[in-house]
């Protein structure tokens, strides 16, 4: 079972392999993989630091406990109808994407993000939309 924070189902989505060191994209490429190929793995979703913030490097400016961070975490939470403490398939967590988001989401809830600008986390949620699932990484 991975313990993830509300605002990474959505990075999860866009990721195409880019992160914040090599230790954080293999990390991040391994637990994506696994949810892409098995949709049926479950995630419960928590406060705070997660699966992936374990992996964030310390050279970086360390966000994770960031008073906004946890507000986007919220707002994604409260957006999917996915509560604290509770465990979910991961396809469960697709379908109220596919239900309850829209692409142009991306733009207010993260809007402080630098990944932003990418395009890619709003295609990820087109992707799903369309019943594609995950994107593949190689
Ligand atoms: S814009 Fe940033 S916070 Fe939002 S889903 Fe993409 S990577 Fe995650």
């Amino acid at each position: 079972m991975f313990k993830l924070r509300g605002h990474h189902l959505f990075c999860l989505l866009g990721y195409r392999g880019m992160g914040y060191s090599k230790e954080y994209v293999e990390n991040m490429t391994k637990l994506h993989q696994t949810l892409r190929k098995n949709p049926k793995s479950l995630v419960q979703i928590i406060e705070g630091p997660d699966h992936l913030c374990a992996m964030y490097p310390n050279s970086g400016v360390y966000h994770c406990k960031d008073h906004h961070i946890y507000v986007r975490d919220e707002v994604i939470l409260e957006k999917l109808g996915l509560k604290l403490h509770e465990t979910y398939e991961w396809k469960e967590i697709e379908n109220r994407v596919r239900n309850f988001v829209i692409p142009s989401d991306i733009q207010t809830i993260c809007e402080t993000c630098n990944w932003r600008s990418y395009g890619v986390c709003e295609e990820g949620i087109q992707h799903i939309i369309d019943e594609k699932g995950l994107w593949k990484v190689n």
